[in-house]
C-alpha cells in the first residue's frame, strides 16, 4: 500500500495528524507531498496574503524540517491542486491520498474535483476530520436543521461530548519516525519536483513583527498562556492594552497546533467557549456556504451600504480621528493583528458609523490579518454587521470612545499605535459618533421596514431554520 499524505496548508504539524496517522497505521509506504498551488501561492496573490504567506511559508519549511528529521523528505510539486495530485498519484503508483477535510466552498469544490479525477483512476481521496473538534454537520436542532444560535450549539456540543465514549480524544504525539521516500518518487522529484516557495521567491518583503511560525513556536504559545494568561483570561481577554490572550489563532487557521491539542491543554471555561465560537463558525460554514458572499440574514440581503471612499480610506489607514478604530486600522497593517474587542469596534464602526459594506472590511481583514480565516472571520463581521448567524443586534451601535475607556483605560493601546494622538497631526473625527449612530439605525428602520412590506420571501430554504430570537433581543448576547 502506497500513501501519498496531501498537506494542504491547515494542518502544517506532524503532532496529532489524523492522515499522517492514518497513513502510518496502513503499515505501507508513505509520501507527504505539499502542492504549491497558483490559486494561493502565484506570487500577485501570495503578496495580496503577505502576512498570512510569511506565516505559512515559515511553518511549511518547519513541517519539511520535521518530516526529513524522521527520515522522510515532503515531496514538493508546483500546479493546480485538481490537476497535480491526479498526475502524482498515477505516476508515483500510489493507492490512496489522504487530507484533512476543510470546511471552505472552493475547498470542497476542489476536493470535489481531485475526488473525481482519482475514482476515474480507481483511487481514493479520503478526507479525514480534524480542523474542528467534532465534525461539521454533526450537531443538529430537534428539528435536524443546523443550529443558528450559538448557546444552543454549545449545549448540544457539551450534550454530545459528554455522552459515555464521546468526549473529545486526547492529541496524539507526533511520530517518532517515518518511512524513507520510496525511491522512484525521489527520483521523480529530481526533475519533476518544485523548491519550497520562500518569501523572496514571492516578492515578500519579511514583517519581523509577526508572531513566529511552526509547530514548536505554537506548542510555545500554548505553554506560555497556561503557565501565565489562563488564570487572568476572563477578565483580560477583552482589554487591548492587555496582552491577555492565547495568539494562537493562526496557529489553528494553520494547523502547527491541533485544535485538540489546545482544547485538552486549557479546562478553562471561557477559553473553551471561544475554542467554541470557532467551532461553530465552521460548521456553519459547512452548512451554509452561501454566508461568504451573503448575508446569514436574508433580511439584509441588499441592504443600502454607502459607497464612501473617503471614509474606507480613512478606516483603513487608521485616520478616522477615533483613537480606538484607528489604532485597531494599523496595528492590523503592521503587525497582522488586532485583539477581538478592537476588531468587533473597528467592524461595528465601518458597517454603522460608515455605513459601508462589511465584506469590503472582511476582505480587507482577510487580507492582512496573519489568522485570516474565511470562517471565523466572516462570522466576526457579520455578528458585528448585525446581520449574521446569531449576531449583535443591528440596534446596538458601540460607541468607540468609552469602548476605549472601558478596554484600554490609560490609553497605553491607542498610544502606542497612534503617537500622534493629542497634537495637531492627527485628524477630527470624519463622523459625529450619535448622527452616524441615528442614520444607521434610520437607514435599518426603513429598510427593515420596506423589506418586510415586500413580498419576498423571508430567508432562502438553503439556510436552514433559524430558531427565534425574539427573547434574545432583550439579553445582551454575550460577544464571541
Ligand atoms: P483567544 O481569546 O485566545 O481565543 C482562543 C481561540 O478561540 C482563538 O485563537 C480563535 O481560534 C478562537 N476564537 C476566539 N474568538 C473567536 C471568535 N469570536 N470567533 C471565532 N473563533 C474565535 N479569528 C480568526 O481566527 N480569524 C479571523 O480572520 C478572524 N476575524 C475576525 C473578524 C472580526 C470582525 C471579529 C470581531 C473577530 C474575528 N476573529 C477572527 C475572532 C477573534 O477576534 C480572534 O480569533 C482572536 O482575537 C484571536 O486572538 P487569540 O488567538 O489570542 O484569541
Amino acid at each position: 500500500m502506497r500513501t501519498i499524505v496531501w498537506f494542504r496548508g491547515k494542518d502544517l504539524r506532524v503532532a496529532d495528524h489524523a492522515p499522517l496517522r492514518a497513513a502510518l497505521a496502513g503499515g505501507g509506504e508513505v509520501v507527504p507531498l505539499f502542492v504549491v498551488d497558483p490559486y494561493f501561492f502565484a506570487p500577485e496573490r501570495a503578496r495580496a496574503i503577505a502576512h498570512r504567506m510569511q506565516f505559512l511559508v515559515d511553518s511549511l519549511g518547519e513541517l519539511a524540517e520535521a518530516i526529513a528529521a524522521r527520515g522522510s523528505r515532503l515531496a514538493v510539486v508546483a500546479g493546480r491542486s485538481v490537476e497535480v495530485v491526479p498526475e502524482v498519484a498515477e505516476r508515483w503508483r500510489a493507492d490512496r491520498v489522504v487530507a484533512q477535510r476543510w470546511c471552505e466552498p472552493f475547498a470542497r469544490e476542489r476536493d470535489r474535483r481531485v475526488t473525481e479525477a482519482l475514482a476515474g483512476a480507481g483511487r481514493r481521496l479520503e478526507l479525514l476530520d480534524g480542523e474542528t473538534l467534532l465534525p461539521p454537520a454533526t450537531l443538529r436542532t430537534k428539528a435536524g436543521t443546523p443550529f443558528a444560535v450559538f448557546t444552543q450549539f454549545a449545549r448540544a456540543f457539551e450534550r454530545a461530548t459528554s455522552q459515555a465514549g464521546a468526549a473529545i480524544a486526547p492529541p496524539h504525539a507526533a511520530p517518532r519516525a517515518l518511512p524513507a521516500l520510496p525511491r522512484d518518487v525521489a527520483a521523480d522529484l529530481r526533475t519533476r519536483g518544485a523548491p519550497l516557495p520562500t518569501l523572496a521567491s514571492l516578492g515578500i518583503a519579511r514583517e519581523p513583527r509577526l508572531v513566529p511560525a511552526g509547530e514548536a513556536a505554537a506548542h510555545a504559545r500554548l505553554r506560555r498562556f497556561r503557565r501565565s494568561r489562563v488564570a487572568a483570561y476572563e477578565t483580560a481577554r477583552d482589554r487591548m492594552d492587555v496582552d491577555g490572550t492565547s495568539r494562537l489563532s493562526q496557529d489553528l487557521h494553520f494547523g502547527t497546533l491541533s485544535i485538540r491539542a489546545a482544547w485538552h491543554a486549557v479546562a478553562d471555561a471561557k477559553f473553551r467557549s471561544e475554542l467554541l465560537w470557532r467551532e461553530f463558525a465552521h460548521h456553519t460554514l459547512w452548512d451554509r456556504p452561501a454566508v461568504l458572499a451573503e448575508p446569514f440574514n436574508a433580511k439584509w440581503h441588499g441592504f443600502p451600504y454607502r459607497r464612501d471612499d473617503r471614509g474606507w480610506q480613512a478606516w483603513v489607514a487608521g485616520t478616522t480621528g477615533y483613537p480606538v478604530v484607528d489604532a485597531a486600522a494599523r496595528q492590523l497593517l503592521a503587525e497582522g493583528f488586532v485583539p477581538n474587542r478592537a476588531r468587533m469596534i473597528a467592524a461595528s464602526f465601518l458597517t454603522k458609523h460608515l455605513l459601508i459594506d462589511y465584506r469590503r472590511g472582511e476582505a480587507h481583514y482577510l487580507a492582512q490579518l496573519t489568522d485570516g480565516d474565511w470562517a471565523n472571520n466572516n462570522l466576526g463581521w457579520q455578528w458585528s454587521a448585525g446581520c449574521g448567524c446569531d449576531a449583535q443586534p443591528y440596534f446596538r451601535v458601540f460607541n468607540p470612545t468609552t469602548q476605549g475607556e472601558r478596554f484600554d483605560p490609560d490609553g497605553a493601546w491607542v498610544r502606542r499605535w497612534i503617537p500622534e494622538l493629542g497634537t495637531d497631526a492627527y485628524p477630527a473625527p470624519i463622523v459625529d459618533h450619535a448622527a452616524a449612530r441615528e442614520r444607521f439605525l434610520a437607514t435599518a428602520r426603513d429598510y427593515l421596514r420596506r423589506r418586510s412590506r415586500s413580498s419576498e420571501p423571508a430567508a432562502p430554504d438553503t439556510r436552514g431554520s433559524a430558531p427565534s430570537r425574539g427573547r434574545r433581543r432583550t439579553a445582551r448576547p454575550a460577544p464571541p
